[in-house]
């Protein structure tokens, strides 16, 4: 192991001849890609066969850590699964907190790489640098909480960490995902059925190989300094600190964007009972934090009366509240509660989830659906016994669940009728919840994230419909989305939590301490443009293009009715306008590709005969 941050190795797994084998980390991607989302993407991009089924054994789905991951450098507790998305054929990188990052890495691995199909299920076990595959036999069928007790048990190691997929990727759910320490999930974009559609129940790791840095005295020093000044002592961070994601449930509705009864109002009458204080006087037990967080935005939260106590999760976070509360008109935040434990227990990303039940619900209302095609449920916006009923559905594919389970937009498809209209999506993947007809800049932010509607790579509410900028106007919108897009590039790449808001000059001091290496803001913002143009070329190498990039039509023609968003919508014109000129700033051509010019100047060269645009 180097002192540079890294532990050098990663692990290679073809489940489909059970061959194990290490390989040097490639350290010249590393100084170009960092870790996280950029190294996944570039082993990805180099690996994967254009065109390749997502949910084929030929899929390459891989774990990565970052050179932050596992050392003293706050909020660093992440790990990604990149792969192909089974949901929208896209590039996917989907992040989880907990415990599992550091573990991996502490295991002997920087990454694991995975490709083929076991004849059976089964699960990897990876232990101080020793990998076996194992039989998963016993814990095939299981939910993702037993699944972990099991796992402790077989390897006789209490403190291992587990990512596993419940009943939900086992039933290849597009949108199921991977669960870590029971409430963490890498949910978005169907991770769960990449490792369903190999056969793969669970990654295990338990490692005490640490990982070295050149001088620890001086990464300490920096870190309590940092800890004190950038962390706790940042006036950004204190709502994070004392609410935690809850608190926008007040500040989207109060802005007229929360999602509200499958999207057709962006304010709602029972936001009072999915509020923060709702949490914090009705169910909060403790505060939770993930390896080596000071902020410990999370709360473990119980259900102590009514039908469903005993509901136990941590949160839930603000995308649980907008999506899986008022999106499917429910009040309560103990209903909300019981629908998260089982969306983590089978496996499902709640966001997703959400909106699918949510679209249900909206069908079942207009008549579209009969009570006999929604199992002779009830299933109106706000019935909580029905509500609480759709994880397990989805999970085991029953009914209505059979279409739920693989996304609103194919659910809707299947139904037909002009179902696929009320969807709110962009390539697939659901909306999260903020409703871009009250922050113009969301939308682009959706349109253009390489992985779908996503709000982790540019979140442009912060400064309009949260701040004092005008939710409305184009102005300034397109650059928003490319410099949160640089910015995010990188940060994911180390892999921070999105919640520390860490800057440029920080994150390069905390990579120099850590790899030894001389860094910049001027050298990661071009790490980070590199890593968003490889992305996007994966993308455009599948067939992705400006005809992709685009918004559902109810954001134009279905103005708000209600609230400070009370007849607004996105226009088409005002779109398009944001859309080229975001394209402009970016140096990509007309139908968003990038050019050959702006690929060598991201330090992207060897790519450019990869791609038939630029033959
Ligand atoms: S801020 Fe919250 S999500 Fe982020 S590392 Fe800390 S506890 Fe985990």
């Amino acid at each position: 192991m180097s002192a540079d941050g890294y532990t050098g190795k990663v692990l290679r797994v073809d489940l489909s001849n059970e061959k194990i084998s290490t390989e040097a980390l490639n350290k010249e991607w590393a100084k170009q890609f960092v870790g996280g989302k950029g190294l996944g993407a570039r082993y990805l991009f180099e690996e994967l066969k254009p065109g390749t089924d997502p949910m084929s054994p030929d899929n390459i789905l891989s774990i990565w850590t970052g050179p932050l991951v596992g050392t003293l450098v706050p909020l660093t507790s992440r790990y990604v699964i990149v792969t192909k998305s089974p949901l929208t054929g896209t590039f996917l990188d989907s992040y989880a907190g907990g415990f599992f990052g550091p573990e991996m890495k502490y295991a002997g691995y920087d990454g694991v790489i995975i490709k083929g199909k076991a004849k059976k299920p089964v699960y990897l076990w990876l232990n101080d640098g020793k990998v076996e595959i194992r039989d998963a036999k016993n814990i095939w069928g299981k939910d993702t909480y037993k699944t972990e007790e099991l796992i402790r048990k077989e390897t006789g190691e209490e403190m291992a960490r587990v990512a596993s997929i419940g009943q939900a990727g086992e039933n290849l759910s597009l949108i199921s995902s991977v669960t870590n320490d029971l409430t963490r999930n890498a949910g978005r974009g169907g991770t769960g059925a990449a490792f369903g559609a190999k056969n793969l129940k669970a990654v295990a790791a338990r490692g005490t190989l640490g990982v070295e840095v050149p001088d620890m005295a001086s990464l300490l020093k920096m870190t309590k300094e940092m800890i004190k000044t950038d962390v706790v002592g940042n006036p950004d961070h204190a709502g994070m600190i004392t609410d935690g994601t809850p608190i926008l449930v007040e500040m989207s509705n109060d802005a007229g964007i929360l999602p509200t009864r499958n999207w057709h109002d962006g304010t709602f009458e029972g936001h009072d009972g999915i509020n923060s204080e709702s949490i914090k006087t009705r169910v909060l037990v403790r505060k939770k934090a993930c390896f080596d967080c000071a902020i410990a935005c999370g709360s473990w939260s119980k259900v102590k009366a009514g039908a469903f106590s005993g509901a136990a999760t941590e949160g839930p976070e603000y995308e649980t509240l907008g999506l899986c509360g008022s999106n499917c008109g429910i009040k309560n935040v103990e209903a909300v509660i019981k629908f998260v434990e089982d969306c983590d227990r089978v496996g499902l990303d709640s966001i997703s989830a959400g909106n699918a039940v949510g679209l249900a619900m909206d069908l079942y209302e207009k008549g579209v659906l009969s009570k006999k095609d929604v199992n002779g449920l009830d299933l109106r916006f706000g019935n909580e016994d029905a509500y609480a009923k759709m994880p397990g559905i989805m999970a085991s594919r029953e009914g209505i669940g059979d279409l739920l389970a693989d996304g609103a937009l194919r659910a809707g498809t299947r139904i037909g009728g002009g179902a696929e209209k009320l969807v709110m999506h962009v390539k697939g993947l659901e909306y999260p919840a903020y409703d871009p007809r009250g922050t113009i800049g969301m939308a682009l932010a959706y349109a253009t994230s390489d992985r779908g509607a996503c709000h982790l790579r540019a979140w442009p509410v912060a400064a309009d419909a949260y701040g004092s900028a005008d939710p409305w106007s184009t102005e300034g919108k397109a650059a928003t989305c490319v410099e949160d897009q640089t910015r995010t590039s990188i940060k994911w790449s180390f892999i921070f939590c999105d919640f520390y808001g860490v800057n440029f000059p920080n994150m390069a001091k905390y990579y120099s301490a850590v790899t030894g290496q001389p860094s910049s803001e001027e050298v990661l913002r071009k790490t980070g443009r590199r890593i968003w143009n490889l992305t996007r070329s994966f993308n455009v190498r599948e067939g992705f293009a400006r005809k992709d990039d685009t918004l559902p039509e109810r954001m134009e023609k279905e103005p708000l009715p209600s609230g400070k968003t009370a007849g607004k919508s996105v226009s088409k014109a005002s779109f398009e306008k944001m859309l080229s000129e975001y394209y402009g700033l970016w140096g990509w051509d007309d139908q968003g590709r990038p050019t050959k010019a702006t690929l060598q100047d991201a330090g992207l060269g060897d790519i450019v005969a990869k791609l038939s645009h630029l033959k």
